[in-house]
């Protein structure tokens, strides 16, 4: 095998986050980039927290967001099977053979005695570390131990007075000494392996070149080279992405808005705006356009223009960049999107009629420069909707009340009564020469109009609105307006 070889490697613990679509973005298109392979593989060996349907909402998001993969799960390849709970053999097998080296041991000490442990050195004010107290038994000990029933866990065992240098391609140059690691766990009592164990197997028989993951594997990192050292293996090269903070500058979590893809999925966020956004989250283009295509973006993604520090999570831009895309998509797409939640809402029934259909995509037409998600259409169309309207509020009725509102919306009614039909082009044109007709200013003609028709002092374009709305409704309106 050879070219870049990269890999998502999701915990299928929950739904697929802001934080690891933007690790499988940033893969992927290092992949596409390179001409390489972008793998999927789940490491789910956190058994009790691991589910399928996490798994599936993982994979299923991934495909929304337009990120397909060449090898992994339910693709296949030649390096699987790309589940880690169907490769513990493969682990069993280098664990033993670290353990036959001398180079990794079986510990005894049980949850207890360790709890113990860590409360006598932090007392004595020294790191919480395993003290190494299972690194030198004998066979005899072993078998004493196993006696009385305990099961082991398998430690590496940490080199003494070392340091391990990391050159990370977005971090520089990184060190840490191994006196802070402590002999830590690869294989558990239940013969699982821990992630820094599963995760260097894998990558390394996966021939994986780049190892682009979130900042906050860093401080594993050290504890994967060690292992890699011990087994004589090539290292890959790291990229440790900043961390993604809210905009108070806190680590990101629920509280600064939706986490999970599927929420944005949920709320009618375009696909393409949402990478565009994700991409952003820590890396820049060389110019000043930052809406970009995901064609666009893979061809200018480098791992140089990774930035070091943290990425800001601002839902103002992702709103802006999705209006962007909301403007540019063909009405027939917004208005499959918006159907369901116009349905939800009691706007409109299951099935759409084909005449239904065309009409929704005249309302779509009318509000979608307002949108900067599709979920937000429901509070936008009640005036399509409706059989009647109120004035939202006292500038309303204010304005429904000048003078010269009976003439202005007696007019109007008039000339729509006589027009041909009601089409955007045609409404345009009666209402350019209403002002004109009656002598009077443009505000005074359109405000009051607005109101009646709508029951807004602001809103989309009133051509656009009593073409959607047809002759009968808007008439309808016109003379509850003049009451
Ligand atoms: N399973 C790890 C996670 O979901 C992957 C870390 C890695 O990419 O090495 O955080």
């Amino acid at each position: 095998m050879s070219g870049v070889r990269v890999r998502f490697a999701p915990s299928p613990t929950g739904p697929l986050h802001i934080g690891g679509a933007r690790s499988a973005l940033f893969n992927w298109l290092f992949a596409r980039r390179n001409g390489g392979t972008f793998i999927v593989r789940i490491e789910d060996t956190d058994l009790e927290r691991s589910s399928r349907e996490s798994e599936q909402n993982i994979l299923s998001s991934l495909r929304w967001l337009g990120l397909d993969w060449d090898e992994g799960v339910e693709a296949g390849g030649p390096c699987g099977p790309y589940r880690q709970t169907d490769r513990l053999e493969l682990y069993r097998g280098y664990a033993r053979q670290l353990t036959e080296a001398g180079l990794a041991y079986r510990c005894y000490c049980s949850e207890e005695e360790l709890a113990r442990e860590r409360e006598r050195l932090m007392a004595g004010g020294e790191l919480p570390g395993y003290t190494g107290k299972c690194r030198d038994l004998c066979d005899a000990d072993r078998a004493r131990l196993e006696s009385q029933g305990r099961k082991p866990v398998i430690r590496f065992r940490v080199p003494e007075g070392k340091a391990v240098v990391i050159n990370d391609l977005v971090r520089g140059e990184v060190s840490f000494e191994c006196s802070g690691i402590g002999d830590f766990i690869i294989v558990k009592s239940d013969g699982i392996p821990t992630y820094n164990f599963a995760v260097v197997v894998d990558d390394r028989s996966m021939d994986i070149t780049h190892v682009i993951r979130a900042e906050e594997h860093l401080s594993n990192t050290p504890r994967q080279v060690l292992i890699y050292r011990a087994l004589n293996w090539p290292l890959p090269e790291f990229a440790h992405v900043s961390l993604i903070l809210g905009k108070d500058r806190s680590k990101m979590s629920k509280r600064h808005g939706a986490t999970s893809i599927q929420q944005y999925m949920e709320m009618g966020y375009l696909p393409e705006a949402l990478v565009n956004f994700l991409a952003l989250l820590g890396w820049s283009p060389e110019g000043e356009e930052e809406i970009m295509t995901l064609d666009e973006i893979k061809d200018q993604f480098s791992l140089d223009r990774v930035a070091k520090n943290p990425a800001v999570f601002d839902l103002d831009k992702l709103n802006w960049l999705n209006g962007h895309y909301i403007r540019q998509a063909p009405t027939e797409r917004l208005t499959d999107m918006a159907i369901p939640y116009l349905e939800q809402k009691g706007y409109i029934a299951r099935d759409v009629s084909a005449d239904q259909y065309r009409w929704l995509q005249t309302v779509v037409a009318t509000v979608k420069n307002y949108l900067s998600n599709l979920s937000e259409i429901t509070g936008y169309v009640e005036m399509f909707f409706a059989d009647t309207v109120e004035p939202e509020n006292e500038e309303a009725i204010a304005i429904l009340a000048q003078e010269q509102v009976p003439a202005v919306l007696n007019l109007f009614r008039e000339k729509l009564e006589e027009a041909p039909e009601i089409s955007e082009e045609i409404v345009k044109n009666i209402l350019k020469g209403l002002g004109r007709e009656l002598g009077l200013n443009g505000k005074k003609v359109f405000m009051p109009l607005r109101v009646a028709i709508t029951g807004r002092v602001r809103g989309p374009e009133l051509h656009q609105v009593v073409a959607a709305l047809g002759l009968e409704k808007t008439v309808k309106r016109l003379e509850k307006g003049m009451l």
